[in-house]
Formats: C-alpha cells, sequence, structure tokens
C-alpha cells in the first residue's frame, strides 16, 4: 500500500493472547518423532500460523487449493446472500480446523457435502466435520453467510477502515492486512495463498470486477447479471480485489502484448486518462530493472472513494480516486510504487507480516528512483532525510524487519526500509544489487520468502557473507554507518 496522509495515531505495542502465544508454542515444540499410529489419529488443525503480529491469521492442518466465492450483491450498504466454497488437502488427519472469519452472519457450513458443526471464537469460525478427514486428503468446505458490507474495522495509522470501501454506488475492498476475513472466511496471512474464482451478480447496469480475468458475463432472467471472474494465478487473502460500480472496463495492451484493463467509475475515465496512460511506460522502466512482469494482466482501479491509500490488489491495483487527479509527480509516484508491488508482495509473497519490509522497502525504492528520474524529488535526498531519522523509527515503531506494533504501516516500513536497500547498493555496488534483485524475484517467483532468505541470497549471489552487513540494519537497536556517506549523522532520539 502506499499512503499519502500523515500517520496521525501513536502506535500500541502487539498483545500476544494467551491462546495465541500457546499456538505458537506449540507449533515450536511438536515432538520429532510419533509413533505412526499417533500421527493418524484425527486432531484439531491449528487455529493461527503463529505469526509474530497476527498470531491467530492463517490456520494449521491444511492448503486451500481453490475459492469459489459466490455474492448475490445487492446495494452499496445492504447485507447479501453470499457462500464461499473451498477446496483443501489436509496436511495432518482433522478432527476439526478453523477458517478465519469476523463478523457477517453465518448460515450453514457443509464438509463435503454433510453439516458440520460450528463454533464462532473471535475471528476464528471453528469447523468440526461429521468425520474426521484424512491426512492427505482432499476435501470440500461450503461456508454460507450474508454478508454484510457495512462492518467496519479500524487500522489506527493511515486509513480509517479497511474491508468492505462501500462507494456511493457499489464497493472496492481493502482487506490488508487481515480484513479479507471480513469479506470471505479464509486462510487470511500473507504467506498462503490460493487462486479464486468470483461469482458476483449485480443490479442492472452495473459492473463487477475483480483480480484476474473476466471469464463469463450472463444476464439472468430477472435482469441482474453474473460476472465470473478467474483469478488466474494464486492470490493472497490480503491480496484479492472485488469491486462493483458504474464502471468502464477499459482494455488495452501494454509491452509485448500484456493485457491491461483498468477498471473506472464512469465520471472518471477522462479526468484520469492521462495518467493511466502511463502504465505502458511504467511497465517498461520497471522491467527494464526486475525483469518479465509475473502475471498475466494488469490494470488499475480508480476508487470512487476517499480513502487515503491505494492498495496492490493482484493485477489490479486500487488507487483512490485523489490519487489520480492531482500533479503528475505525485500520481506517477503512487502508480508505480502500486506496480512494483506486483513483483514485491503478490509474485514473492510476504513469509510473516515482520517481513513487510520487503514489500514496502522495495516499492518505495522503485517509486522513488522513478520519481527522481522524472521529475520528482531527490533520491539521495530522501534517503539522508530517512537516515537522520532511523534511531527515532526505530524506537518508535521497531527495527524494520522487527515491526514492535500491529499498526506496521509507519515510516519505518517505508522510507525506513528503502533505506536498507540503499545502504545495500551502496556496500556492493549497483551491478551486484540488481543481479539480487532479479535473483530474489526468480527464485521466489510465486512463493513465499522471509528476511532470512534475503540475506541468504543476497550473500549468495555477492559472493560473500552479508549477514553481519544486513542484521545490524534489519535487526539492531542503533542505525549502523552509510556506505560511503560518512558524512551522514543520526538526529538522537528523543523519548516523549
Ligand atoms: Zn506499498
Amino acid at each position: 500500500m502506499r499512503t499519502y496522509r500523515t500517520p496521525r495515531t501513536p502506535g500500541r505495542r502487539a498483545r500476544l493472547t494467551v491462546a495465541a502465544a500457546l499456538t505458537l508454542s506449540a507449533a515450536l515444540t511438536a515432538p520429532a518423532a510419533v509413533s505412526q499410529a499417533a500421527a493418524d489419529q484425527p486432531t484439531p488443525g491449528a487455529p493461527g500460523l503463529g505469526d509474530p503480529l497476527f498470531p491467530l491469521d492463517g490456520n494449521g492442518g491444511y492448503r486451500v487449493r481453490h475459492y469459489t466465492l459466490d455474492f448475490d450483491w445487492r446495494a452499496p450498504l445492504t447485507p447479501f446472500p453470499a457462500s464461499t466454497t473451498i477446496t483443501a488437502t489436509a496436511e495432518q488427519a482433522l478432527s476439526r480446523f478453523d477458517l478465519d472469519f469476523a463478523g457477517n452472519e453465518l448460515r450453514s457450513v457443509t464438509v463435503n457435502g454433510r453439516p458440520a458443526q460450528t463454533r464462532r471464537d473471535g475471528d476464528e469460525l471453528v469447523i468440526t466435520p461429521k468425520s474426521p478427514l484424512r491426512k492427505g486428503g482432499s476435501f470440500t468446505v461450503k461456508v454460507d453467510y450474508t454478508a454484510d458490507p457495512t462492518q467496519i474495522r479500524h487500522r489506527d495509522d493511515a486509513i480509517e477502515n479497511y474491508g468492505w470501501i462501500p462507494t456511493p454506488d457499489g464497493t472496492v475492498l481493502y482487506p490488508q492486512p487481515n480484513g479479507a476475513k471480513m469479506i470471505f472466511p479464509s486462510d487470511d496471512h500473507p504467506s498462503r495463498r490460493a487462486p479464486l474464482t468470483f461469482r458476483v451478480t449485480t443490479p442492472a447496469g452495473l459492473t463487477a470486477a475483480a483480480n484476474g480475468k473476466l471469464v463469463d458475463r450472463s444476464v439472468r432472467p430477472d435482469g441482474r447479471v453474473r460476472w465470473t471472474y478467474d483469478s488466474e494465478q494464486p492470490v493472497a487473502a490480503q491480496l484479492v480485489q472485488l469491486a462493483i460500480g458504474r464502471f468502464q472496463l477499459i482494455d488495452s495492451e501494454g509491452p509485448e502484448g500484456l493485457p491491461l484493463r483498468d477498471v473506472v467509475p464512469d465520471a472518471l475515465v477522462a479526468p484520469t486518462q492521462q495518467y493511466r496512460d502511463l502504465t505502458p511506460a511504467h511497465l517498461d522502466w520497471l522491467r527494464e530493472r526486475l525483469g518479465p512482469y509475473p502475471f498475466d494482466r494488469y490494470g488499475v482501479l480508480v476508487g470512487d472513494t476517499d480513502l487515503g491509500v491505494a492498495l496492490e490488489t493482484q493485477t489490479l491495483s486500487l488507487l483512490p480516486k485523489a490519487d489520480l487527479l492531482g500533479t503528475r509527480v505525485d500520481a506517477e509516484r503512487d502508480l508505480v510504487h502500486e506496480l512494483t508491488h506486483q513483483w514485491f508482495g503478490d509474485s514473492v509473497a510476504l513469509a510473516t507480516w515482520s517481513d513487510l519490509w520487503l514489500s514496502e522497502g522495495h516499492a518505495r525504492f522503485y517509486e522513488r528512483e522513478y520519481s527522481e528520474e522524472h521529475g520528482g524529488d531527490s533520491f539521495e535526498a530522501a534517503m539522508r532525510t530517512a537516515y537522520e531519522n532511523h534511531d527515532q523509527w526505530r524506537h518508535d515503531y521497531g527495527a524494520p524487519a522487527e515491526p514492535t506494533e500491529p499498526n506496521l504501516f509507519k515510516r519505518m516500513r517505508y522510507d525506513g526500509s528503502a533505506l536498507v536497500l540503499y545502504a545495500l547498493r551502496e556496500e556492493v555496488g549497483a551491478g551486484t544489487f540488481q543481479r539480487i534483485e532479479r535473483a530474489w524475484l526468480t527464485t521466489y517467483r510465486g512463493r513465499a520468502a522471509s528476511t532470512a532468505d534475503f540475506t541468504a541470497l543476497a550473500s549468495k549471489v555477492a559472493g560473500r557473507d552479508l549477514s553481519g552487513f544486513l542484521h545490524p540494519w534489519l535487526y539492531g537497536p542503533k542505525t549502523p554507518p552509510m556506505p560511503g556517506h560518512p558524512d551522514w549523522v543520526v538526529t538522537p532520539v528523543v523519548t516523549p
């Protein structure tokens, strides 16, 4: 994401619940040797993956293979019938398992077509099938519910709400960091992804759009229209997009025939065109540095909303209208930022939320580099300012790879993390840095990767162990000297 507002609320420290801490410790201390008989005994899947910041997000014991989302959408603030059908593979013999699901009105749940027992515990939907699920077997879960697009959650950084974002005539989605569970029952962790099929029925005159490709549009006898989209590639729950409104779908072609499709409210088509038309140039600029674009299509979704942030929803970045109605420099920073995320964060996914610096740091790095070349601020001057503030940000928000609070979209994750990449480039030289970037995107394309993976790969490409260089930058209490800039000075920390 990219924010253009100044964060205004001080962060809170992460609160690990007892249940979550137990989950984490159980995961870490599982006995190495258990008898085959014991291994075949059905046991509950873990309620979470033990993420340091959001321990209960994601679920243990199975992997989702595919989601089908059926939405019988009515109006921006009207609850509507919905169902989610999940096919999954059990990774252990399961007596029960969890989905992440928040709010909405649960109707019924079946597993392999048979009614299942359910219990809701916070954001966990605990499902006990009629009979246990065999390890390695595939199974199908269908959750029927009444979706509530009015439910609101606050993220105390730059953004009022996330989850469903109603617009005057429809909706857009802002699932990051963990709002997908407000939209559909899911395995809601950035390291977990699966392909999706969206089947959305709208009133006549409206258009639905989602990640990936429009594969069908059919008019029902009552005049309502059903839109079917296929995500084509697996998507992390936080990067799912579904938009409804009075839209035009504007198709064009990018470099090497890449299909582009923008999704734009009718009244905003002309006013935003001059900046949307820059996408092919942005793709060319990034492809030259990062290698091939990682997905089958791309486009910009213009949000008819005052939401203060953009989001890199996969293959269809959400940009609030204000981002595309201002200056060219500002618009291009936002457009290039979200496009860069398609490589960093979308194609190479986050292993945990603490790895967010890898996604936001890279997006900010290339955003600033592009902007400097196209009439924007000096990249080096911005990095010098970030350097001066770095100890303060470490103090306030945690080191780049160790956020200390769940409201993690703070300045340390943006310029503060781009600064680590800037330091690495100064240390190893521009040529080696670019080889690291290319190797990272090739090696981990379509997979989740961690900070340790980045350090190891950078060391391998550079031909020397970079952990002693990167570790203090990423985890240390004090900002190290900037290579090549002995005159750069960190401002002492001010404690309120
Ligand atoms: Zn971002």
